[in-house]
């Protein structure tokens, strides 16, 4: 049924985060398909500084830190290792995991959701944005 699963992960919030892999991870079996994680991080001014110095390896602490959690996370997931992948995006998680969804030609997106709460009405605002962006299925794990 699945080809390629994308799933942008707040890496941050790990319940949210763990929630949401192991929805994936399940489709992910059940159909043989790729699993892509991406975090998106904001566009910071040591990553513009770098690029602009001609130094792009020059990475900030956040990026990092974030390939290190990642990595952890990737290894953490059991399935076959060249079945899931991990990239880092600058910019608003909303259009990088747009562009990604595209790049990996996912046919489904999994989210994870906050519990719904009075400020948020059903989604917050990424996942809404994701919702809404997305040309694919998306599956919101509560
Ligand atoms: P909001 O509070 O606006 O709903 P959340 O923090 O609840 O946003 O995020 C909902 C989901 O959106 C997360 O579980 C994750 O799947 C995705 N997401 C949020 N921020 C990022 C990010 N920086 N990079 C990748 N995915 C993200």
């Amino acid at each position: 049924m699945y080809k390629s699963i994308l799933v942008p992960v707040d890496i941050l919030e790990e319940e949210l985060t763990g929630n949401a892999v192991k929805h994936a991870v399940y489709l992910a079996k059940l159909s043989d398909a790729n699993m892509r994680l991406l975090h998106v991080l904001p566009i910071s001014s040591a990553i513009i500084n770098s690029y602009a110095l001609g130094y792009p390896e020059l990475k900030d602490k956040a990026s990092v830190k974030a390939e290190e959690d990642l990595k952890k996370l990737v290894d953490s997931i059991d399935l076959p290792k060249g079945q899931v992948s991990y990239s880092i995006a600058f910019g608003s998680p909303r259009d990088e995991i747009a562009v990604v969804a595209s790049e990996v030609a996912a046919d489904l997106i999994v989210i994870g959701s906050r519990r719904p709460n009075i400020t948020t009405h059903l989604l917050g605002s990424n996942a809404s944005g994701i919702v809404r962006y997305a040309n694919t299925c998306v599956l919101v794990v509560r």
